[in-house]
């Protein structure tokens, strides 16, 4: 039973509008899946690169890869960082033991050089592009002790494979970029977004393309795509000899099967999320908030970005939608630099990624979200916004 209150009808009460969750997935069917599942069956190969795992990276190599690169799949998009930094430069030791990272992303990306023995140093981005600009970069006071820069593409915003390329050449110290939304953007351009430098991808559920848990890395090195499968088994690699740093990081066959599924059915929603971005637009602008609104196919389709002036104007749309119960969020948390853990370590202020996570609040979008709650989110944001 719920509590009513004579103000304020309690949510879940009968005459209180649902609350809007900020995120629904919408994975392949088990209908979808069953093809697969019985491929499965009949092979009895259920881990260790079995037939679904090779086919869902020849599929995702002929879509979202430039030619000469090729994909190879992992557990996770953590799994997949993981492999890549061990793959480029292996575990931090005493002469290179810093990784130069975003402090505008998830803390996976941290979390990730962390495993891999690294101390994390975070980055100030770009405000126009909400990433680290690698010119700027070159001039890092750390640089000459860096082993690994773990560049980020926030949302699914394309990255710039050119000129961390050119870093990585002029630097000397590697790169790998964490584009773990960017399926999309992939999609649209494979030629210009992956290359020498490896470009990590997750495909988690609630990501654009999911296959519940799961990850790749893109890249044209192929000896150095054979030592990310080697970091994800253990450190073999054609022998049962451990030769290298390494942990359990591979896909199996049953989310590779969501992942071909999903793949049969990307025409489809690629047309609806769409369809959905245009109508979300289409709300907003009709209540003066056109420009406030950030969604696909400027970002990935699984986010909608509200961006509002300041802090405080970001807290005061927060008690809107807090109001009409619709779930909200900071995607990025405050800056990775600001998270608890993190910032035992003291960190630098980093004012442009501290402006950027008070100011783009993450709001619903998800596949099957209805008009009328599209609308409710838009008025209760046009409340707030001056
Ligand atoms: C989703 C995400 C990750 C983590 O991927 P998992 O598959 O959950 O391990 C890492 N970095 C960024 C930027 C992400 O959005």
């Amino acid at each position: 039973m719920s509590v009513q209150s004579p103000d304020r009808p309690a949510i879940g009460s009968a005459d209180a509008p649902p609350a809007v969750p900020i995120y629904r997935a919408l994975l392949p069917s088990a209908d979808a899946l069953l093809p697969y599942l019985r491929i499965i069956d009949a092979n009895r190969h259920y881990a260790n690169r079995g037939e679904l795992v090779r086919r869902l990276e020849t599929r995702l190599r002929e879509q979202i890869a430039a030619p000469g690169c090729a994909v190879l799949t992992a557990a996770s998009g953590t799994a997949a960082l993981q492999a890549a930094i061990l793959a480029q430069t292996g575990r931090a030791d005493p002469a290179r033991p810093f990784a130069l990272i975003a402090g505008y992303t998830f803390v996976a990306t941290a979390m990730a050089a962390e495993a891999c023995g690294y101390t994390p140093v975070f980055v100030d981005i770009d405000p126009a592009t909400w990433a680290i600009d690698p010119a700027a970069l070159r001039h890092h006071d750390r640089l000459a002790r860096t082993g690994i820069v773990l560049a980020v593409a926030p949302y699914g915003r394309p990255h710039d494979q050119q000129a961390w390329a050119d870093f990585a050449t002029s630097t000397g110290v590697p790169v790998v970029i964490d584009a773990a939304a960017s399926f999309e953007a992939l999609l649209r351009n494979p030629a210009t977004l992956t290359g020498t430098v490896p470009v990590v991808l997750s495909f988690h559920a609630t990501k654009a393309f999911a296959t519940g848990e799961g990850g790749a890395v893109i890249w044209s090195d192929i000896e150095g795509l054979k030592r990310c499968a080697r970091a994800m088994n253990f450190g073999f690699l054609y022998s049962r000899e451990s030769r290298a740093a390494g942990f359990n990081g591979k896909m199996s066959e049953y989310h590779a099967a969501i992942g071909l599924a999903a793949l049969d059915g990307w025409d489809a929603t690629a047309a609806a999320s769409a369809r959905l971005a245009a109508r979300y637009r289409a709300i907003a602008v009709r209540a003066g908030l056109g420009d406030r609104l950030i969604l696909a196919s400027e970002i990935a389709s699984n986010y909608a970005l509200f961006r509002a002036d300041s802090r405080s104007d970001a807290l005061a749309s927060c008690a809107c939608l807090e109001a009409a119960a619709i779930e909200h969020r900071f995607w990025y948390g405050p800056g990775l630099h600001r998270e608890p853990y993190f910032a035992a370590h003291r960190p630098a202020a980093l004012p442009a990624t501290e402006a950027c996570a008070a100011a783009l609040l993450g709001i619903p979008v998800f596949p099957d979200i209805d008009e009328p709650a599209i609308e409710r989110i838009i008025a209760a944001l046009a409340r707030t916004a001056p």
